[in-house]
């Protein structure tokens, strides 16, 4: 029986990323300028329509209607959401089996958040040493202050992100007065402060705890890493020499004579650890905590240029590039990913192109299934919903295929008008002289067919008429 006594969770140690500048410090910049821009703007940008809001972006839960620029996508649009999720696992998949943990360092919401309150933090409390000074003294005024800034700047950030989502589900004028005189849905306060809640915790207290222990990706991410997927890597065998790396001392500066001692061009200098916002060694090799951001590439870059050596002693490579030999980017499973990925798309795209002006659905009253009627006839019932989904008024004639001999009697008309993106249910009671040997059911088709000169292509509706 062991007798460690030891505490059985660590507890967290507080992680302050010095600054670095770069070129992937640089990508990340714009990338995170582009995100917020789409973030904050979308719910703002104004858009003309036929009918529905003039909101470019919006998701009307109400009515059921999601606005996305041109196109409106109603609930028996399911299928795309489907295949947009199918999209985003095959993009996800084939991305991190070419550059690893592409999405976590440079596209997540979490980097992108985290990233943005470190900025603030460092603007209020300064870089990592003023930061750690300001915790290594006790509780002094500054402190309080600078504490106090830092987390309602902090706030204030959570809540404008929180708010900005709400806005995407309603006319976003009209919901921000409404919000703050008090007037919004319930809903609305709820959501905001939901997304206020977890974007404060999440970025300003979890930070790097909810890469490490949340994330689902981040522990399934390493069975799609093979020895040819870009990772941010430190090289060994440059770095360590045969005796390890060095500090740069006045007999080991140059590096021929690093080299002669058997020293390599790591000078231990630390910035790779300081500047990582999981606060790991890269150097200690792939790690779960890594969210390849490359910001110790950017560190270490700047170390080697400073000393005249070759940069790329941290870079992006693989694991085959590291022991020798050639990357290969085009193996059976990227390829896969890759063709499944465009086949998903096409799927998609096509599927939006080519969606009809109005689709319906008939669905045939049961109760009773049949009625004779007093001449003989047998009578069935119908109950067809139409949606217009065009941003054009549609008149459609409700007429039947296959059926001869029936009376049909449509309610309200047998053609109706649909005001663009609306709804309507029309009735029909078809009245057929079934005879003897006559089938149970016999397979027939309702013909919704538009009126007009540029009017869209009939829809059939396959059913079927029950003689008993
Ligand atoms: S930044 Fe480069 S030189 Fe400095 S410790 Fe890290 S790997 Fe070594
Ligand atoms: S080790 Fe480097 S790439 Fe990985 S999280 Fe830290 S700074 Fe980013």
């Amino acid at each position: 029986m062991s007798d460690h006594t030891g505490p059985v969770y660590q507890a967290r140690i507080t992680i302050y990323p010095r600054s670095v500048k770069g070129r992937f410090r640089n990508i990340k910049y714009a990338i995170l300028g582009v995100a917020y821009g789409v973030f904050f703007l979308l719910p703002w940008l104004r858009w003309t329509r036929a009918t529905g809001p003039d909101q470019a972006v919006m998701f009307d839960l109400p009515e059921r209607h999601f606005y996305l620029f041109d196109l409106v996508v109603y609930p028996q649009n399911i299928f795309w959401l489907a295949i947009l999720l199918v999209i985003a696992a095959l993009l996800l998949f084939f991305v991190t089996g070419v550059a690893g943990r592409v999405w976590c360092g440079y596209f997540c919401f979490q980097t992108l958040w985290t990233d943005i309150y470190l900025l603030i933090e460092r603007l209020v409390q300064g870089e990592r040493p003023a930061r750690m000074r300001l915790r290594e003294h006790g509780w002094t005024v500054a402190r309080v202050l600078k504490l106090g800034s830092t987390h309602a700047l902090w706030l204030a950030m959570a809540f404008w992100t929180g708010l900005t989502f709400t806005l995407y589900w309603a006319d976003a004028p009209h919901l921000l007065s409404a919000f703050f005189e008090a007037k919004a849905p319930f809903a609305a306060y709820v959501t905001t402060f939901m997304l206020t809640a977890t974007t404060y915790i999440f970025a300003g207290i979890a930070r790097e705890q909810v890469c490490t222990y949340m994330c689902p990706y981040a522990r399934f991410q390493s069975v799609m890493f093979d020895r040819d997927t870009l990772i941010v890597s430190y090289d060994r065998h440059r770095g360590e020499g045969e005796r390890g790396r060095h500090k740069v001392t006045r007999d080991l500066k140059g590096q021929e004579a690093r080299q002669q001692a058997g020293h390599g061009d790591c000078i231990d200098c630390g910035y790779c650890v300081q500047v990582c916002p999981t606060g790991i060694d890269i150097r200690n090799g792939l790690q779960v905590e890594c969210i390849h951001c490359a910001l110790c590439v950017d560190a270490c870059n700047g170390i080697m240029r400073n000393l005249g050596w070759a940069e790329g002693l941290i870079r992006y490579t693989s694991e085959r590039a590291l022991a020798g030999g050639r990357t290969r980017f085009f193996k059976f499973k990227t390829v896969g990913y890759g063709i499944a990925l465009m086949a998903a798309t096409f799927l998609l795209v096509s599927s939006v192109a080519t969606r009809a002006a109005f689709d319906a659905s008939v669905q045939q009253t049961r109760q009773p299934l049949t009625v004779v009627l007093s001449d003989g006839r047998i009578q069935n019932s119908y109950a067809i919903v139409v949606n217009n989904t065009s941003t054009h008024r549609l008149s459609l004639h409700v007429g039947v295929r296959g059926l001869n001999g029936a009376h049909v009697e449509v309610q309200p008309s047998a053609v109706m008008d649909l005001l663009p993106e609306a709804s309507r249910t029309v009735y029909v009671k078809l009245r057929y002289p079934a005879r003897a040997n006559d089938p149970k059911r016999i397979p027939f088709s309702f013909e919704l067919t538009p009126e007009g000169r540029h009017a869209p292509a009939p829809l059939i509706l396959p059913t079927q008429f029950y003689t008993r």
